[in-house]
């Protein structure tokens, strides 16, 4: 049977929340076993923590962690509820984290302290991190570098950067996520990425609410919808579905740690 894997969705926002029982039925019915769900601020974090409690039998795990965006409302450090979060058996990543230049919705400086303090975090719990960068990849290579984040590896979601911006994260050990965006048709470079990452290092995920794959485009996204990315990056690869499910499947095990449980 296929093992399908969401490696990054909110099923805790509030547009996915309120649909939940069906949502976690068609994921289901999609054979997507494992659904991480990320934390976005404080309060998204707790609920990630709820959820993956509550549904623990559909497959649901959780990462904590302040988005780019919100770095500003959390201006002093690693919060105490966050460490206290981090070391659940159900969390399995900090994040997410990073640094988003394209809307600056908080200060640049801002979203570089709060990615530090995010590594030290995800060093300190022994998880990995859930790392998002948009327009921002030469910043964010530095910081991983300069705070070590190699020691604890992670994920850059949703990726979005150059084979160049690739290869450096490649080289930090970190696997690199694919979501919808790598089904639209003009982006012809990160289909191209998509085909050159090292099959052990890459992941697929839908990002849900945003970005729903090219067939579902316009509509709100969920994690059943991860089977379309999945197929598209096989077909891309040339890959039998289902050896390419099998290897990404063996690698979300390998970093989120939540192997045949
Ligand atoms: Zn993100
Ligand atoms: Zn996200």
């Amino acid at each position: 049977m296929l093992n399908l894997v969401d490696t990054h969705c909110h099923l805790n926002s509030e547009e996915l929340e309120k649909d939940l029982a069906d949502i976690l039925q068609r994921a289901i019915a999609q054979n997507v076993t494992r659904i991480m769900v990320v934390g976005a601020d404080i309060d998204s974090s707790i609920k990630a923590v709820d959820l993956s409690k509550h549904f623990a039998s559909s497959g649901l795990y959780a990462a904590v962690g302040v988005h780019p965006h919100d770095s500003s409302s959390i201006p002093g450090g690693i919060p105490e509820v966050l460490i206290s979060l981090s070391h659940e058996p159900c969390v399995r990543a900090i994040g997410e984290t990073g640094l988003d230049y394209h809307y600056d919705l908080s200060s640049r400086s801002q979203q570089r302290d709060s990615m530090a303090w995010h590594i030290d975090l995800a060093k300190r719990a022994g998880k990995p991190l859930i790392i998002h960068i948009r327009e921002a990849f030469d910043d964010a290579i530095d910081i991983l570098v300069s705070e070590k984040a190699e020691e604890c590896g992670g994920i850059i979601h949703c990726f979005s950067g150059s084979w160049d911006d690739a290869v450096k994260v490649l080289d930090l050990g970190f696997y690199i996520s694919f979501a919808g965006p790598v089904t639209y048709p003009r982006n012809k470079d990160l289909r191209e990425i998509a085909c050159r990452v090292p099959m052990e290092k890459l992941l697929c995920e839908t990002d849900s609410p945003y970005l729903a794959p090219q067939p579902k485009r316009g509509k709100m996204n969920e994690p059943s919808y991860v089977v379309y990315t999945f197929q598209f990056i096989a077909q891309l690869r040339d890959m039998d579905l289902e050896n390419f499910v099998d290897s990404v499947w063996n690698n979300s095990c390998r970093v989120f740690k939540w192997g045949g449980e």
